[in-house]
């Protein structure tokens, strides 16, 4: 974990609040406070932390009704606060999906040694934010994976942002490395459903690709060009 795990507190008693958020701060998160369980959700849907603490007893949503709303767009880690015995039944025996409970009254430290261990379980997860999915992990030994049905193709596990001929072009390449390839039958090959391309088209999208293989890994230029001849994938 490189930056300090971010917690969000959601408790409507101040006094509870308050000792949580110094116990957890002195540990070295960064945390933040909801009172409402609305507000919180609307937070959460714009940023989701490391891990919820959220109290049953909120005066607005319940604390269950929290939990399963955010289940629908986070498997954040959730620790639940409750007050009665009777919660703890429908926090462990329900599938709500939380982490981890406190009985209240309870000890900040104790709060606190719960919440590193479930930020140590969930440990993966915590500093990726994955916008796409992973790429699949049959790379190729030439550092590229295909991916001909979702038509996209990863450059050492990160997916490139290709324009549909930009794809095209590179991956017809991939399947013959060390072949060259003329402007003449890149245009046929890659551009056959085009209105009008030219020499220029070709050029164009080599270039591009580069930077963009470039812009990933500046060592990464595999697309060599041969004088009067055309193109070729290092092979
Ligand atoms: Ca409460």
């Amino acid at each position: 974990m490189t930056n300090p795990p971010s917690i969000l507190v959601i408790e409507d008693e101040a006094a509870i609040a308050d000792t949580i958020l110094y116990a957890l701060s002195t540990d070295g998160m960064t945390v933040a406070h909801c009172a409402l369980g609305g507000a919180a959700l609307e937070r959460l849907r714009a940023q989701v932390p490391d891990l919820v603490i959220l109290d049953v007893g909120l005066p607005d949503i319940n604390g269950f009704e929290v939990c399963r709303t955010l289940r629908t767009f986070s498997d954040v880690p959730v620790i639940f606060l409750t007050a009665r015995n009777e919660e703890i039944d429908r926090i462990v025996g329900l599938e709500i999906g939380a982490d981890d409970y406190v009985v209240k009254p309870f000890s900040p430290r104790e709060l606190a040694a719960r919440v590193r261990v479930i930020l140590r379980r969930a440990g993966t997860r915590l500093s990726a934010q994955p916008v796409a999915p992973l790429p699949p992990a049959n790379a190729r030994p030439d550092g590229f994976t295909l991916d001909a049905d979702g038509a996209r193709l990863a450059w050492r596990g990160q997916w490139l942002d290709l324009t549909r001929y930009e794809y095209r072009l590179l991956a017809l390449m991939l399947g013959h490395p060390g072949r060259i390839y003329s402007r003449a039958q890149l245009m046929e090959l890659v551009w056959h459903d085009a209105a009008d391309t030219s020499d220029r088209t070709v050029d164009t999208h080599v270039k591009t690709v580069r930077a963009k293989l470039r812009a990933l890994d500046s060592g990464c230029d595999p697309i060599r060009t041969h004088r009067g001849m055309g193109y070729s994938l290092e092979g």
